[in-house]
């Protein structure tokens, strides 16, 4: 990619690397939402509650070793100083309304979307996934949007 408009290199000369890592999940990492102050919809507002474990560190520190490694595989890199993404500056938010196979009070909905404490509710998108994929979820959004879907066709006799 040329980095600025006058840059005289072709197209396909110059490439940007990233890396995605997955997360190491933690029983406390939640959205909360507030019971007094609301957001610009007058929704309540939301808190995301997180933190990076010993385990994430490590795997940052070696998503940045790993990648100096592949600039240098494929070419010259321009910078051998990765740079990493500021935390919640992730593209593929996960597990906001969790799926489970039981409803024991750590999941949201069942494997078909219906949510445990609200019957005839379905929540479908990337809050359903269960676990940190790290790249690239929503083909398996989809796919469980399409279980929950068909269960929905199936109680309405279609
Ligand atoms: C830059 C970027 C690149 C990406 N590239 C890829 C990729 O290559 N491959 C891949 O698999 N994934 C990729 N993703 C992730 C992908 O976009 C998401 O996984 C997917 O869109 C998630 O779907 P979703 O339905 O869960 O959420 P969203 O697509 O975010 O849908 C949520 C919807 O809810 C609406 N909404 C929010 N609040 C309210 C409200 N209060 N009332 C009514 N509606 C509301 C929003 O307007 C939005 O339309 C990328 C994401 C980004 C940001």
């Amino acid at each position: 990619m040329p980095l600025a408009e006058d840059d005289p290199a072709a197209p396909g000369t110059i490439v940007g690397l990233g890396l995605f890592t997955a997360k190491d999940l933690q029983w406390d990492d939640r959205v909360e939402f507030s019971d007094e102050k609301t957001d610009a919809y007058g929704m309540p507002a939301m808190s995301i509650r997180y933190r990076l474990t010993e385990r994430d560190h490590k795997m940052l520190e070696r998503g940045r070793a790993q990648i100096v490694r592949w600039g240098k595989a494929v070419g010259e890199p321009i910078d051998e100083r990765p740079f990493t993404m500021p935390f919640g500056a992730s593209l593929h938010y996960q597990g906001s309304v969790r799926m489970g196979e039981t409803d024991d009070g750590r999941s949201v909905c069942g494997p078909d979307s219906e949510v445990w404490q609200a019957p005839g509710v379905f929540v479908a998108g990337n809050g359903v996934i269960p676990t940190a994929t790290a790249c690239n979820p929503t083909l398996t959004s989809v796919a469980l949007a399409v279980r929950g879907a068909r269960r929905i066709a199936q109680e309405l006799g279609r």
